[in-house]
């Protein structure tokens, strides 16, 4: 248990034991740094000898405080008292994490390399997955980070070279300009990335101990890079896969100080010519300082298509391959490639005939997505007169005016958990009441289903207290955390039901498994709906569990739509984690077992005249579109850059064409069948 002592003195010190279950790792860490930095007075802590500065990241996370440890925290100055109340507050609630004893945030998977990297048959194909679409032509270049020499005259004496504060001004300008950028684009959590690397540069240790350094005569070019260095190696010591992110956050930004230091502006070397980049991995700063005009596509060992590398990929318009198998390494500097995003190829030395046809691919998808910009307000009517409704993903009031913007016919899928993050306290109804209610009249007619709270388990909320979970995917998430929490989904859902008569709102539930959640939650609606006066809305569930999608039937008669989450259906039915890099390339919606839940749940809608939209990644995969419309899906929700392409692919197709090879996909084994099967209808 906790034990508390006060120490009247000059300053006030506490003893508290470590609750997290694995200790002062990255998410605790940063709320006690936040916290801490709210004070003016020091504030220290303390595990066996070592003292450390507690606004100070990387300090507190080298502290090596583990569940169980003892840790005094002492505070000194003014504000000592308020201090050390909040956060002895704040440090036995958990330091945000779910439950002090549970770490519910998953750890990053990292394949080890092989010791000998066998070099690929020539000509052949390497495989990865697609991240981003496109093809790309071209020589490839390996892209190293340089290790740069700092005894090196040449580097030494290059122009703009800056002082250390002035390096780090600069830095925290172009962070906050990254960080602006990837907001414009939607990507919230890249937007983080640079957050976090901002706040690393804020560490008040960080320019003590360069100091320190260059007061025993080091340059601060090589005090700095030696700072770094070292702090990052002793994160990475802690060998907790948790952490091993921060030290690349603290590499990735420290090189960017020491490039401003020197004068040098650009990141790693890159070639006067256009060319196809392959790596082991990036970090999101090469990615987004990726020039597009020269980067013709890019090929990375790790990673996933839901990496935040990926999603940069994506946002950039670069084609990309990511999960690429470790032979594209041993490939020579400027060996032609084709690297094909679609589907996940790499192509090395291509037959001068299949070169030509890639260019051509090439330059007509270019075409293609221009045009379908363009295009982007029609309906997406197929040749053969099916409209079909697509409509976007959003997660903010910013993201419904974009859906708009790219001709989207409604929003399918309103994340509301965008609200619920980042705080320590939940929205109030009135609050949420207002986000709702701008939502619905951006969209104005067109519809806009809200997607109730789907927190628990690997998302947690730092207000809401879980009992530890082995296996938080498998734990108390979505619905079923919203029934055993009763008035926070009692506020949520008075706040929708009063937004509804301003615009075209719709419920849906996430995580449904079972018809009595289904039950309980409508019969809560309607109780507070009779409470309100409000008017009746639509009510429907994700299909993202197999339970659901095999009792559609049972389901139908009781709903008006269902929403297929492809994400979490495809990991739920072949037990794949979604986050897993390593099973990336086995992760496909369009396995048969996926695809005949599909099915079932579509035939069962349609049995009982309701609807059925997808709202999983797969709703946007090009090759899935005619598959799922074949099955009869009536409308597609994917991501709002895919809004026009998706459109655009409707619209170039007969879907009556495609209905026979659906059936045929459901009877193939895999999902490398079904993905050739397609491949040869659409050529
Ligand atoms: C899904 O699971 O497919 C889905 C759309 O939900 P999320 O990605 O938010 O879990
Ligand atoms: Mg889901």
């Amino acid at each position: 248990m906790i034990h508390a002592e006060l120490t009247e003195s000059l300053m006030k010190q506490i003893e508290l034991v470590i609750q997290n279950r694995t200790g002062l790792h990255a998410r605790p860490a940063k709320v006690l740094v936040n916290l801490a930095k709210q004070f003016k007075s020091d504030i220290s802590l303390q595990h066996g000898a070592k003292r450390v500065n507690a606004k100070s990241m990387v300090s507190v996370l080298t502290l090596g405080a583990v569940c169980g440890s003892e840790i005094t925290l002492q505070t000194n100055g003014l504000d000592e008292e308020k201090a050390i109340a909040e956060l002895e507050i704040a440090i036995r609630a958990g330091l945000g994490d779910v439950d002090p004893a549970v770490e519910a945030e998953p750890a990053p998977i990292k394949v080890d390399a092989p010791v000998e990297i066998p070099p690929p048959a020539e000509p052949g194909v390497i495989k990865g997955v697609g991240a981003a679409p496109g093809i790309a032509v071209g020589p490839i270049f390996h892209f190293q980070q340089v290790e740069l020499d700092l005894d090196n005259p040449e580097i030494l004496s290059a122009d703009g070279q800056l002082d250390l504060a002035e390096a780090l001004t600069r830095a925290k300008v172009q962070l906050a300009e990254l960080h602006q950028q990837m907001n414009d684009k939607k990507l919230g959590a890249e937007a983080a990335i640079f957050e976090a690397h901002a706040e690393l540069l804020d560490d008040p240790e960080l320019s003590e101990a360069v100091q320190v350094r260059v007061d025993t005569g080091l340059s601060p070019a090589k005090a700095w890079k030696a700072t770094i260095d070292e702090q990052a190696a002793s994160i990475a010591a802690l060998n907790d896969p948790l952490l091993a992110a921060r030290a690349d956050d603290l590499r990735d930004v420290g090189e960017r100080v020491l490039r401003l230091m020197l004068g040098l502006s650009e990141k790693g070397f890159m070639p006067k010519t256009p060319v196809v980049i392959v790596a082991r991995e990036l970090s999101p700063s090469d990615t987004a300082s990726f020039d597009p005009e020269r980067v013709l596509g890019f090929g990375i060992v790790e990673g996933g298509p839901t990496s935040h590398i990926a999603i940069l990929a994506r946002a950039l318009g670069i084609p990309a391959i990511v999960g690429v198998d470790e032979s594209m390494l041993a490939l020579e500097e400027k060996t032609p490639v084709i690297l094909n995003g679609n589907d996940g190829t790499l192509t090395v030395n291509p037959a001068a005939d299949i070169l030509e046809r890639a260019k051509i691919t090439q330059r007509r998808w270019l075409e293609y997505r221009r045009f379908a910009q363009e295009q982007s307000a029609l309906p997406a009517v197929s040749l053969d007169g099916h409209r079909v409704d697509v409509t976007a993903n959003a997660g903010s009031i910013a993201d419904a005016a974009e859906a708009l913007h790219m001709g989207a016919d409604g929003i399918g899928l309103l994340r509301t958990e965008f609200l619920f993050l980042e705080r320590t306290t939940a929205p109030t109804e009135d609050e949420q009441f207002a986000v709702y209610n701008a939502v619905a009249e951006t969209m104005k007619t067109l519809p806009v289903i809200v997607r109730t709270l789907d927190i628990g388990g690997d998302k947690p909320l730092p207000y809401i207290q879980l009992k530890p979970e082995l296996n938080p995917f498998l734990g108390e998430r979505g619905i079923r955390l919203c029934l055993n929490r009763l008035e926070l989904f009692r506020e949520q859902l008075r706040a929708i039901l009063r937004a509804a008569p301003s615009g075209n709102l719709k419920i849906m539930f996430p995580m449904v498994s079972d018809i009595a959640e289904l039950r309980q939650a409508r019969a809560l609606i309607e109780e507070i709906r009779s409470e309100l006066g409000t008017p009746p809305v639509q009510i429907g569930i994700m299909v993202e569990v197999p339970s659901a999608a095999l009792m559609a039937d049972v389901f139908a008669p009781e709903i008006d739509f269902f929403s297929i989450g492809t994400n979490d259906l495809t990991q739920y039915t072949l037990a794949m984690d979604r986050g897993n890099s390593a099973l990336a390339c086995k992760h496909d919606g369009l396995h048969p077992a996926v695809l005949r839940l599909i099915a079932h749940t579509i035939e069962s809608a349609h049995k009982y005249g309701k609807r059925t939209d997808i709202c999983g990644e797969l709703g946007s995969d090009a090759a899935a579109v005619p598959i799922l419309l074949g099955l009869g899906m009536d409308e597609l929700s994917v991501s709002i850059p895919s809004v026009p392409t998706v459109k655009a692919q409707v619209r170039s197709l007969k879907i009556a064409d495609w209905q026979p090879v659906a059936r045929e996909a459901l009877n193939c084994s895999t999902a490398q069948e079904v993905r050739e099967l397609v491949k040869k209808h659409l050529n």
